[in-house]
């Protein structure tokens, strides 16, 4: 089969599509004809090593193969699978756990002692075949197309983990997206205009804002060239917003003034910086909370998924790029003109 296959940490001309030994499906396991992954943050990191080396760092084994994000058909089943069949079409919940633990057990997958990632911890999706968990798959309706399925697992489902699950929205609240033009946080804008939220965006380029805007936020800012709290307490008359998405991590002082009081500030990543700097007595003398919320449960990825079936939600999706052309679709998803999410279709 052809696979994306990383052999050493390096740029985006590092990777490139190339024949790999085709995996078989072990017990409970379920071999994927993979149609369509997308790239996260993931897959550039697992391309170019990761931005911050946490202690004990190791080396991953080369090679590796990416792609958090799965959908596909099934090709083959390994012993004892029921759930699924050959020929089903299959999105997968990207996160692996034991099942068995008390988180597990009270519905909280990524909150298992044991927790890993299809495509991180496993070879994952960026070539034709892929074998997985059958548990983890979900039969996906014949009008869903592959490209989009591919969307939605990490990036939706992370979004709504943030906003609902997390965040509490509720209709009529107030939320502020940063970095708009990324996967998470476009799925967050796209979720949280659907959950009937008023929204307000952030965006490094003028483009970007405008798609923000194009997407439903109401107003869109820079957050680079600016103390961004102040945009926003003017547009909110003063009173801040009930839930700030924040990937960045280096905004949490002007994401925290941004909030009303009570709000909370809800955080996936630290894409611009991890050690930012504030003044706690703007969080607890407002009532305000910090979340962190890496990815979602299934439920959360169930959800999701039933908005993309119903034909409720249709993902935001920048480009599409052939799996020989690999190297271009990081090259996308690294740039800053990027605007949802970077599909890779692999058959
Ligand atoms: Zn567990």
């Amino acid at each position: 089969m052809l696979a994306a296959v990383i052999h050493a940490h390096g740029g985006p001309e590092s990777i490139k599509a190339e024949p790999f030994p085709r995996p078989t499906a072990g017990p409970g396991e379920a071999l994927i004809r993979v149609h369509a992954t997308s790239l996260n943050r993931l897959d550039l990191w697992a391309r170019s090593g990761p931005p911050v080396k946490i202690f004990p760092w190791t080396e991953p084994e080369f090679p590796l193969i990416s792609g958090s994000d799965c959908a596909g058909e099934v090709a083959e089943i390994g012993e004892g699978v029921t759930s699924v069949a050959p020929g089903d079409r299959v999105i997968l919940y990207p996160g692996l756990f034991c099942g068995t633990c008390e988180y597990c057990l009270a519905g909280e997958q990524t909150m298992c002692y044991s927790y890993a990632i299809f495509g991180e911890h496993t070879y994952g999706a960026m070539a034709e075949y892929a074998v997985a968990p059958a548990n983890n798959l979900v039969k996906i309706p014949d009008r869903v197309s592959f490209t989009d399925a591919a969307a939605l697992p990490v990036a939706y489902t992370t979004a709504w983990r943030m906003i609902g699950a997390t965040g509490g929205i509720q209709a009529g609240d107030t939320v502020l997206v940063l970095g708009a033009g990324g996967g998470v946080s476009s799925a967050a804008l796209q979720l949280a205009r659907r959950a009937g939220a008023t929204v307000y965006a952030t965006a490094g380029t003028k483009e970007k804002r405008q798609k923000a805007v194009a997407h439903g936020a109401v107003a869109a800012t820079d957050h680079n060239d600016q103390p961004f709290s102040q945009w926003v307490m003017e547009q909110t008359v003063g009173r801040g917003v009930d839930i700030v998405v924040d990937p960045l991590g280096a905004t949490w002082q002007e994401s925290i003034r941004g909030l009303a009081r009570g709000g909370a500030l809800v955080v996936c990543g630290a894409t611009a910086g991890n050690k930012p700097s504030f003044d706690i007595r703007e969080l607890y003398q407002r009532h305000r909370r910090i979340y962190g919320a890496p990815m979602g449960n299934r439920d959360d990825f169930r959800r999701v998924v039933g908005l993309l079936s119903a034909g409720e939600i249709e993902p935001i999706i920048d480009s599409v790029f052939p799996l020989t052309e690999i190297a271009d679709a990081h090259r996308r998803a690294e740039s800053r003109e990027a605007f949802g999410k970077v599909v890779v279709t692999c058959a």
